[in-house]
């Protein structure tokens, strides 16, 4: 067949999948013209708002194309993660699917950078066209991908090393990268060489989100309860899990052998934790003037925001040397 005939069936096999309309096909037609994609393979996963393909380069080399839907309705409760985003203050169009689409596309390609930059497991972006990320495909040499987490076969004397891997990746997504998942879960987190690899990160949120908290906490307890019934031979709890995280400290891996080791005390309340609301900065205190007082009194210790209260001034700096800072969401409208 021609090369063309070649391509068109090519870009045609993923179009059958039903989410790819025309503009959808010309992306990955382009894609194929440039010769960074070879071929597009069958479907790995449909979801709500993105399906994600298994695709080949002409050298070989398998590819994921995470292919985000253009219908509005499927962003619509993305809501809570953009307002209070300050990457989201221009160009973010919600009568325009194709726009929004897209700038949720880029934000995942420069939220996997930063983890890549981190040091941290993700697939590491190769490039966004719109609303199609290209990534390094997880899995093994014959193109199946990497189970999720939920799905792994974990060899039971890895579960507390993967536990421990686990919680100093969100520290260093905290900390390094400034960012929270917003999204963290066994169903995000996929299982590949005998380690952890985090995915799914377009909702992850900065660390001075006005919900960056809320997030954090929900990401903690999913890890948590995942690893007791993975059969962990100790978890922290939601309350140290969460003071792990957003702790300052010089050696974390120390820090958590620590916290590992001690005993769970009747301070460690759980269940009050997950209700509490955990202000985001000094703006949000509910009654400063009591807390205060506590402080004063050395009662500093009640205070749910204690330890993370510290980690505010990173802010500003984090900012100014920020590639999201720049224009690229400037589109005009
Ligand atoms: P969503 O949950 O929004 O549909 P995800 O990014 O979680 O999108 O991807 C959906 C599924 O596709 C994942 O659970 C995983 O099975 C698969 N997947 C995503 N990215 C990759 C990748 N780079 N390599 C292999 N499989 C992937
Ligand atoms: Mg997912």
């Amino acid at each position: 067949p021609s090369a063309t005939a070649n391509m068109k069936d090519k870009s045609d096999r993923a179009t059958n999948e039903q989410v790819l309309d025309p503009r959808t096909r010309l992306i990955l037609f382009k894609m194929i013209g440039r010769g960074l994609v070879h071929e597009v393979n069958g479907c790995v996963s449909t979801g709500k708002e993105a399906n994600v393909y298994h695709a080949l380069t002409p050298e070989k080399t398998h590819l994921a194309l995470k292919i985000y839907k253009t219908s509005i309705l499927t962003f619509k409760d993305r809501d809570r993660y953009v307002s209070g985003e300050y990457r989201f203050r221009r160009g973010y169009s919600r009568h325009n699917p194709r726009k929004m689409v897209r700038v949720w596309a880029e934000k995942e390609m420069r939220n996997l950078k930063r983890l890549v930059a981190a040091g941290l497991r993700c697939p590491e972006p190769i490039e966004v066209r719109e609303n199609v990320l290209v990534m390094r495909f997880l899995g093994d040499a014959d193109g199946w991908a990497a189970p999720r987490l939920k799905d792994a076969v974990l060899p039971p004397e890895d579960v507390d090393r993967l536990y421990r891997s686990m919680l100093l990746a969100t520290r260093t997504m905290f900390h390094a990268c400034k960012l929270v998942h917003a999204d963290l879960s066994e169903y995000n987190v996929l299982y590949h060489e005998r380690e952890l690899w985090i995915i799914d990160v377009s909702q992850s949120v900065e660390h001075d989100h006005p919900s960056a908290f809320d997030f954090l906490r929900k990401d903690l307890a999913n890890v948590d309860e995942f690893f007791a019934r993975a059969g962990a031979r100790r978890t922290l709890g939601l309350k140290r899990s969460f003071d792990f995280v957003t702790k300052e400290d010089e050696d974390p891996e120390a820090l958590l052998e620590r916290m590992l080791a001690e005993e769970r005390t009747e301070d460690d309340d759980d269940a009050a934790f997950k209700e509490a609301y955990i202000p985001r900065s000094l703006n949000q205190v509910y009654d400063p003037e009591r807390d205060v007082e506590k402080l004063n009194r050395g009662q500093g210790e009640s205070l749910i925001y204690n330890t993370t209260i510290g980690v505010e001034p990173a802010k500003q700096q984090q900012r100014e040397g920020d590639p999201d800072h720049d224009q690229e969401h400037e589109d005009k409208q």
